[in-house]
């Protein structure tokens, strides 16, 4: 395993290569070199894994790609991507701009990449040109694609400081990226703008605001709207066990099925983050 040599790059970038070797409770069981397709309808396919889950949709009038990825499986989905769109435009929206979810941006040329409205100076220093968006939703944004519509809505800051939610009106699919981490150790980044209590308001939203049938997380296999109740109790767990350590022991052994991701993140590592970032 070539563990070390990930966690020494570019941090959250590539803290999904060494995701699920060293947890034998991991669920599903996903092999990270590899990604795992998973057929929502005839056009409409995530695939997980790869960096950060993805989802192809094609739609009448163009070819819609959630996430790009990252290393080989960006460019494995852009050519998947490709031959899906045929003739039609490309659509890009990316839900954050970790590089686990933006670096496959580069192959995209001359399309429009959707982000949330970051700081201008901010993505300059942390997205490389030939990945960065062109186009920024400040707060919604209603992509009408025929047969479907593609809501993009910023739900601000969360896992970073600007994160999306892209919705499938007709399928009731929703794509949340890294505000749900499915029973894995979500990563906490002050420099990305990682707040918990905004977190859980973001997860209020979309447990509120929308029909859901399918979830889509950024991290471990899509499932309903209770994975979004696991991540808000995960971390209403957390901050519970910052404010009362005689009760940490118990509340951690809560998420002892949840995956670590060796020296990032762990139920300990999110509790001294919250406790840091009061
Ligand atoms: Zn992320």
């Amino acid at each position: 395993m070539k563990t070390q040599q990930f966690i020494s790059g570019k941090g959250v970038a590539f803290f999904i290569l060494i995701l699920f070797f060293q947890n034998s409770f991991s669920q599903p069981k996903q092999n990270v070199n590899q990604v795992e397709a998973k057929i929502i309808d005839n056009n409409l396919t995530v695939y997980l894994g790869g960096g950060g889950n993805s989802g192809i949709l094609v739609t009448d009038s163009a070819v819609v790609v959630i996430d790009t990825k990252m290393g080989t499986e960006a460019e494995n989905l852009y050519t998947l991507a490709k031959e899906k769109a045929g003739g039609k435009k490309i659509i890009v929206i990316n839900t954050h701009y970790h590089g686990d979810h933006t670096k496959g941006n580069m192959f995209y040329k001359g399309c429009k990449i959707y982000i949330g409205s970051y700081d201008k100076s901010f993505l300059a220093k942390n997205v490389e040109r030939e990945n960065m968006p062109t186009d920024f939703v400040t707060k919604e944004l209603k992509l009408n694609l025929g047969d479907e519509t593609v809501q993009i809505y910023n739900l601000g800051q969360a896992h970073t400081f600007q994160d999306v939610v892209v919705y499938l009106e007709n399928r009731r699919v929703m794509f949340c990226g890294d505000l749900i981490f499915n029973k894995i150790n979500p990563v906490l980044k002050k420099e990305s703008g990682a707040n918990v209590d905004s977190w859980i308001l973001a997860l209020n939203a979309i447990l509120m605001g929308w029909e859901i049938t399918t979830l889509v997380p950024g991290h471990g296999a899509p499932g309903t709207k209770d994975i979004a109740i696991h991540m808000r109790e995960y971390l209403e767990d957390m901050q519970e066990a910052a404010e009362n350590p005689e009760k940490a022991d118990k509340l951690k052994s809560k998420y002892k099925n949840w995956v670590e991701i060796p020296e990032m993140t762990s139920p300990e590592k999110t509790i001294e983050y919250i406790k840091e970032n009061k």
